[in-house]
């Protein structure tokens, strides 16, 4: 028999294809090959981005499935996104684990699915094979989702998980206190949008029961009360190209190495690192009071905009702005972010706090200015700020626009608190804990990897 054959199937979105892969390379490591699925448009872009240079290291391999949306559909509509590849690709992943078992002889040994595509449980279940659930987000934020039919019981979320009285709620006395009006499925967009998404969410909670293993990128120490809470998803991360000396990969867009040497001309500590990952959109004025504030502050930065980062076509930057800012200001397409987050003239990270990017600046002892987007950034900002108080949250005015001064002020806020640089370094020691050789995440898995292999 040749090396066990794991199928791995993220949701088709770039923070979650990154950390699928990073688990890929894992395991891959470890001896099993791996065929890693993407839907037909993501494999597209993956593959553009790479430029051809596709070193995935052995035993990865990439395919691709249609999402059942037209090639011109809007990806970004999540809801219209989840319903077609609900529809199309559980028929399709059982066609390809059937090519993949009569060309080489031998059975897949294991499914890694995400929990956002739940159904490929069913289709493990189906055709016999060993079945494992990987989070690539806080573990608080399934502890939600897993307490769906609770809060329908106790009345916080009516039968569209639409919160019934915005409030504070706490799922257990240690967890975070949640702002139930910032639920993931309810801050994703349009009513139609969580509808599906919602309905999704609670068909997902049943077939997550046919799941062997939950295994979640978070580490036990940034999130305790959760551990507690739900002890059957197992933390093991944060996982990280750092932590094999790699590169990241699976981009969608390709990736703007120059700004390394950019950031090796400028002081120690004296770079302001802004990005938004990759959904968040802005619109005109508050993408231009974005720009403005930062051209008010006195600091160096590192802005990563997005070819399609705002509503405009056109370049949206205030009049003037590239020139004024030319000696201090870089802006970039797409940054190697983990590099960037590690490198010695980094002082602080403007973020969106999508899970990955918030992981990937704890790691690094980076402390946090937070701009939260959609879905589930908001309970993020909470750990950043509430709970590990390593970073601060901007104030919008009256008209909810975060100003210029806004910004200005809690940059140098933030960069002159010796508090949160203090605990954001102490945060850093305990994530690279969990992920070191005895760490708690490295033993689960280990242990994972064993049973894979049982
Ligand atoms: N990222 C990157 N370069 C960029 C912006 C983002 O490599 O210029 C990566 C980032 O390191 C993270 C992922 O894209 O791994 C974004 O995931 P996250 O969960 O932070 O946000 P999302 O994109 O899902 O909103």
């Amino acid at each position: 028999m040749g090396s066990p054959h794991i199928v791995v199937i993220p949701y088709p979105a770039q923070g979650h294809v990154i950390p699928f892969m990073e688990l890929s390379q894992c395991l891959a490591k470890q001896g099993f090959r791996i065929t890693f699925v993407n839907t037909e448009y993501n494999h597209k872009r993956v593959l553009k981005a790479l430029r051809g240079d596709i070193n995935l290291g052995g035993g990865i391999g990439l395919v691709s499935l249609p999402d059942g949306l037209e090639p011109c559909g809007d990806r970004n509509e999540l809801g219209k996104l989840s319903k077609a590849i609900f529809q199309v690709m559980p028929e399709k992943l059982e066609e390809l684990i059937d090519r993949i078992s009569m060309s080489e002889g031998e059975k897949i040994t294991c499914i890694i699915t995400d929990w956002s595509m739940g159904w490929a449980l069913e289709v493990a279940e189906k055709m016999k094979i060993r079945r494992a659930i990987y989070w690539p987000a806080a573990a608080a934020v399934l502890c939600s989702l897993i307490s769906i039919p609770k809060l329908l019981r106790d009345g916080i979320i009516d039968g569209d998980g639409t919160p019934l009285n915005n409030q504070m709620i706490q799922l257990a006395p240690t967890m975070p206190a949640m702002d139930t009006a910032n639920f993931a499925w309810a801050c994703l967009g349009d009513f139609t949008t969580q509808k599906i998404i919602f309905d999704l969410t609670v068909k997902t909670n049943e077939a997550a029961k046919m799941a062997d293993r939950i295994i979640s990128n978070s580490a036990y120490d940034l999130e305790p009360g959760a551990f507690s809470f739900a002890p059957n998803i197992l933390p093991i991360g944060p996982l990280q190209a750092s932590n094999r000396l790699g590169d990241q990969l699976g981009y969608f867009w390709p990736e703007d190495s120059t700004c390394l040497k950019w950031l090796d001309q400028q002081p120690p500590k004296s770079v302001v690192y802004v990005a938004f990952g990759s959904f968040t959109v802005f619109d005109k004025t508050q993408f231009q009071e974005l720009a403005r504030g930062l051209e008010l502050s006195s600091r160096s930065f590192l802005w990563v905009v997005r070819p399609d980062i705002t509503t405009e076509t056109n370049d949206a930057y205030p009049e003037g702005f590239q020139e004024r800012v030319a000696t201090r200001g870089r802006m970039v397409g797409w940054a190697p972010q983990q590099k960037v987050l590690s490198h010695p003239s980094v002082s602080c990270f403007l973020s969106h706090c999508g899970w990955n990017s918030t992981v990937e600046g704890v790691s690094n002892g980076v402390p946090f200015l937070c701009w939260p987007y959609f879905a589930d950034q908001f309970l993020n900002e909470t750990y950043i700020c509430d709970v590990w108080k390593v970073g601060l949250k901007f104030d919008k005015n009256k008209c909810g626009i975060i100003t210029r001064e806004e910004i200005k002020k809690k940059v140098e806020t933030v960069i002159c608190d010796e508090k949160i640089k203090a605990r954001a370094a102490e945060l850093k020691r305990l994530a690279t804990q969990n992920v070191g050789e005895a760490g708690y995440s490295s033993q689960n898995l280990k242990n994972f990897i064993e049973w894979i292999k049982s």
